[in-house]
């Protein structure tokens, strides 16, 4: 039995909740609790300084059933094997909850990237990719974007695994730069699924978004287009922060102007830029803990795992939470928001948008037909919309909360791949 570390034990029991609701086989039951495989390497990089550095990198395939894996890499001087296998897990279910033809995978490296130089950087990524040249491929395992990796370092990582291979495979990873291969609408595809969910959900509460008041934690690629498009639509942003706290603006702030402002000066702040002028607007300067605890409608956590637990939960008042980030609440949290019927929208759904639309750029770059922006927005919204209405039934039907009905969608969909080769009843007779 693999060994499970906290967040890994959190996320197993995620899909141990759902087996009351799906005939699950053993057979699958004990294929879905480990990782199909690991590979761990220390990366040596030679810094600036002139000195040796080693880095240690992790990649983990957790389930191919459904298709190669897929998953990001993520940058962090916390990343480590407990994390990456949660999030491996995670990405098995999230592909199958939006039913595109993946399993799931993960990576990262341990590292500050803040402290390193940008030819540091560059090195870094196309040290992971010769490490790993024989782990990833179109067809095996497709690596992506996480916390701290952009798109440049997809495109020097893809351009490091083409030098190896001596021959273009831009379908080897995805989020790269357009002109490598992207996909238009990649940058903001995360947001904008969790974007079209919550158009859903309004629909459903009847919401009047013009007096919906939004927290979100984490002002990164997915914390800040998230916060751009609902306050494009008229949503209330009253509260953002990244890993140096954040700011409560009663009044709403202009995602945009705080954007800049955090670009300029690396830390956010509530002011109102016009051209190149900057005003203060009227605010309170507020940690990550009481970001969770303001009294909104919709709380957005979109930075880390492990935001929300036992702690905390009952201090929440938001009404609805959109998991823009991996792994955010912890199942005892889970139980306390459930109990105070918070809506609780689980990451493997609100933000499969990012992963949708990699593998449209999968495709794309395997057809060499590349498509508009507003084809690639098409096609993301109707599988967003059509997985949240499959999702939401099941919790009105099976009376369970939303990340129960999402992983009964997924498992039933995962266990048929598993099962389509041959079952326990199947070779015994
Ligand atoms: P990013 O690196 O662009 O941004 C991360 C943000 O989180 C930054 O603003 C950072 O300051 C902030 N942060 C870091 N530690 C924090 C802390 N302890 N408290 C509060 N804020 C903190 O990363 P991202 O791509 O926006 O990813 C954010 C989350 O969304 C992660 O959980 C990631 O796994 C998840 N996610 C990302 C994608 C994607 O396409 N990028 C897809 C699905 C899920």
């Amino acid at each position: 039995m693999e060994e499970k570390g906290a967040i890994f034990g959190n996320a197993v029991k995620q899909m141990e909740k759902a087996f009351k609701y799906v005939k699950v086989s053993e057979d699958a039951k004990k294929i879905l609790s480990h990782p199909k495989q690991i590979l761990q390497v220390n990366m040596p990089i030679r810094m600036d300084s002139g000195k040796i550095e080693t880095f240690r990198g992790i990649r983990i395939h957790y389930n191919d059933a459904r298709g190669p894996t897929k998953g990001g890499i993520r940058f962090h001087p916390n990343v480590n094997l407990d994390e990456v296998k949660a999030l491996s897990f995670w990405m098995t279910f999230k592909c199958a909850v939006v039913d595109i033809p993946f399993g799931g995978a993960k990576g990262g490296v341990v590292v500050e990237p803040k402290k390193l130089s940008k030819s540091e950087l560059e090195k870094l990524s196309r040290g992971y990719i010769n490490a790993m040249y024989d782990f990833i491929g179109p067809d095996k395992d497709i690596p992506a974007p996480d916390v701290y990796t952009n798109e440049i370092i997809m495109g020097w990582m893809a351009d490091e695994y083409n030098k190896i291979r001596r021959q273009l495979s831009p379908a080897v990873i995805t989020g790269k730069p357009i002109n490598m291969g992207g996909s238009l609408g990649r940058d903001d595809a995360t947001s904008r699924g969790g974007f079209y969910i919550m158009n859903e959900i309004e629909k459903i509460l009847k919401l009047d978004k013009n007096k919906t008041t939004v927290a979100i934690q984490g002002y990164g690629n997915v914390g800040h287009h998230l916060a751009r498009l609902l306050y494009d639509d008229g949503y209330k942003i009253v509260a953002v922060s990244d890993s140096k706290g954040g700011v409560y603006a009663k009044e709403g702030l202009d995602p945009y102007s705080t954007l800049k402002i955090k670009e300029q000066n690396n830390m956010i702040d509530a002011v109102y830029c016009r051209g190149t002028v900057c005003n203060d607007l009227d605010h309170k300067h507020i940690s990550n803990e009481e970001l969770l605890q303001l009294d909104v409608d919709i709380l957005v956590p979109a930075a880390m795992e492990n935001q929300i637990t036992e702690k905390n939960a009952n201090k929440i008042k938001a009404k609805i939470i959109l998991e823009m980030a991996n792994g955010p609440t912890t199942i005892e949290a889970d139980e306390i928001l459930s109990r105070k019927k918070v809506l609780v929208i689980p990451d493997i759904l609100a933000n499969a948008g990012g992963v949708v639309v990699s593998y449209f750029e999968w495709v794309q770059n395997r057809a060499g037909y590349y498509w508009t922006r507003e084809k690639v927005y098409e096609r993301l919204k109707e599988i967003m919309i059509r997985e949240f209405k499959n999702v939401y039934d099941l919790h009105k039907q099976k009376k369970v909360d939303m990340r129960t009905a999402a992983y009964i969608l997924s498992l039933k969909r995962i266990v048929a791949s598993i099962e389509a080769k041959g079952t326990e009843e199947f070779f015994k007779k």
